[in-house]
């Protein structure tokens, strides 16, 4: 009868003198892919019951999970439909000498944003006319990205509101 050394494994639990000792594995296993994780394939985002963040490590190991799914964040659906509601035209004249620190300020400005809401994202950039025109999926991205270049690098802002839509203009 093979049943007989049914002997419960926990009791040799005590004998460890060193239980209380955190073992740098268990920094890594922090992390358990639950029912409900999800990434979004498009920014990388980790979706956990309708809450989105960035989490590189989690979304490495999400992304090595076949059973994790694939969930597009609420910001990429946007882009992914083409429902803008926001742009900024960068018509001031230092753009062309700042341009690095002005794309970096645009960036941080919608890591802050989609934080606090995962629909405002950046939807891409377009050149007219030598002026770069970057559309958002929501107007308070647009306005907010017009109010962080003015107040980083000066110049004027113009906002034109529609109920759907709002047109930043941000000049010398
Ligand atoms: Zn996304």
């Amino acid at each position: 009868m093979s049943k007989s050394n049914t002997i419960s494994p926990l009791s040799s639990k005590h004998k460890a003198p060193e239980h209380h000792r955190v073992k740098p594995e268990q920094h890594h296993r922090a992390f358990h892919v639950q029912p409900g994780h999800c990434y979004c394939p498009k920014c990388g985002a980790v979706g956990f019951h309708k809450h989105w963040y960035f989490a590189p490590e989690q979304e490495h190991i999400l992304r090595k999970d076949k059973n994790a799914s694939q969930v597009l964040c609420p910001g990429c659906t946007k882009i992914e439909q083409q429902l803008y509601e926001g742009e900024v035209i960068l018509a001031n004249s230092c753009f062309s000498t700042l341009s690095g620190e002005i794309i970096a300020l645009i960036k941080h400005t919608e890591g802050v944003c989609w934080h606090k809401n995962p629909t405002a994202k950046l939807a891409g950039a377009v050149e007219e006319e030598e002026t770069i025109h970057v559309l958002t999926t929501t107007k308070f991205l647009a306005e907010r990205i017009g109010k962080e270049l003015q107040k980083a690098f000066k110049g004027n802002l113009n906002v034109k509101r529609t109920e759907q839509f709002v047109r930043v203009y941000w000049t010398d």
